[in-house]
């Protein structure tokens, strides 16, 4: 893109040209975009049998990302897998986002089309169509949000609050990378602001690299279900950790639940690194977060449908509420869950 040229300040451009900017290459892609950047609403048409999902975050400076380790075009594609993963956990599919930029005269032009690269790319691979946002100054740093908008059949929305007792609890993936990735970034922060030209320690750590930096959302699995004829009961995606995300599950259905430790899957790298930060990883899989996997419960009579799948691990059921949020150790003893979530983990790391 820029990369060559010399460091555009954005009020060279001024809001209206960065806008045509950042937009103007921009094809839609879904026919119900029917009127996307350039005028002052987008227009998303209805299809008769569908519903839309809306879902919005806000990410802060300082806050949410550090620029010092994340490089903005990740940002971007970040910004934007993460809210689509909202979406695919409601079982619907993305299909137009938004994305509202305050940022301060510190970033040049270059840096806000690396941003926008990330989102665009984003937006490509998952066939979502970019419609509209805001652009505005900032006193300091840069606020971004997003906000998208997807589509499902009525009958197919997967809400938080439809688990059943004895129903399956089932993850995809794997869990705890982005947390141990996380911890990795925060480690080698210091080489990267205090020692010029040494590089930091990144090298054989792609894997939980990549899940914290460039996290994708399960947009593979509202179809799979519809080719196995599975609906789910209940659905979240783990932004903030499995244990956060069960309770979350547990307490909209009004249910408890039984987790086993030795069933929750966890990637061999994450593992190994968790170790190496003396951290336990079962602990890391519960309270780390932004793994951005699908947390869902199933009938247990549709267990045959998924079983041997390799994206599902059944890692326990539902119980009564009395019962409460438990998990299983390896040692077989039971140990109440609680949610600690992503910020507390992160605030105790640091
Ligand atoms: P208004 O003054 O009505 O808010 P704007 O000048 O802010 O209109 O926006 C003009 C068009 O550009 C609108 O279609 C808006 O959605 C779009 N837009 C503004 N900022 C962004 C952005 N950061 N990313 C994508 N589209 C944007
Ligand atoms: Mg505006």
């Amino acid at each position: 893109m820029l990369e060559n040229q010399a460091r555009i300040p954005i009020s060279e451009l001024g809001e209206f040209g960065l806008i045509r900017h950042l937009t103007e290459n921009i094809q839609l892609k879904h026919e119900n975009s029917i009127k996307g950047v350039g005028d002052d609403a987008a227009v998303i048409g209805n299809t008769a049998d569908m519903v839309t999902v809306v879902s919005t975050d806000m990410l802060t400076e300082g806050v949410h990302f550090d620029l010092t380790y994340v490089p903005l075009k990740h940002l971007g594609y970040k910004v934007a897998t993460v809210n689509f993963s909202d979406i695919c956990a409601m079982n619907a599919k993305p299909k137009q986002l938004l994305i509202s930029i305050a940022v301060s005269s510190r970033f040049p032009v270059d840096a806000i089309e690396e941003l926008y690269s990330g989102i665009l790319l984003a937006c490509e691979r998952y066939q979502v169509d970019l419609v509209g946002g805001d652009t505005t100054s900032s006193k300091s740093g840069l606020t971004i949000s997003a906000t998208i908008i997807g589509e499902a059949k009525k009958e197919k929305l997967t809400y938080r609050n439809g688990a059943k007792e004895k129903d399956l609890i089932c993850v995809t993936g794997d869990l705890g990378g982005a947390y141990v990735g996380l911890l990795l970034l925060e480690r080698e922060k210091g080489v990267f602001t205090t020692s010029e030209g040494v590089q930091p320690e990144l090298e054989g750590n792609d894997y939980i690299l990549e899940r914290q930096l460039k996290p994708e959302a399960r947009i593979d699995m509202p179809i799979i279900f519809e080719q196995i004829g599975v609906l789910p009961t209940s659905m979240i995606d783990i932004s903030d950790g499995l244990a956060s995300e069960l309770m979350h599950i547990c307490t909209q259905s009004g249910l408890g639940a039984q987790l086993y430790e030795e069933k929750i899957p966890i990637d061999p790298m994450t593992y190994d690194r968790a170790r190496q930060f003396n951290l336990d990883p079962t602990t890391c899989a519960l309270n780390g977060g932004e793994d951005y996997e699908l947390l869902f419960t199933i009938n247990a009579d549709d267990f045959e449908k998924i079983k041997g799948n390799p994206d599902i691990t059944v890692i326990g059921y539902m119980t009564d509420k009395n019962s409460g949020v438990n998990l299983i150790s390896k040692s077989n003893t039971s140990h109440p869950i609680t949610a600690q979530g992503w910020d507390a983990m992160k605030g105790s790391a640091q």
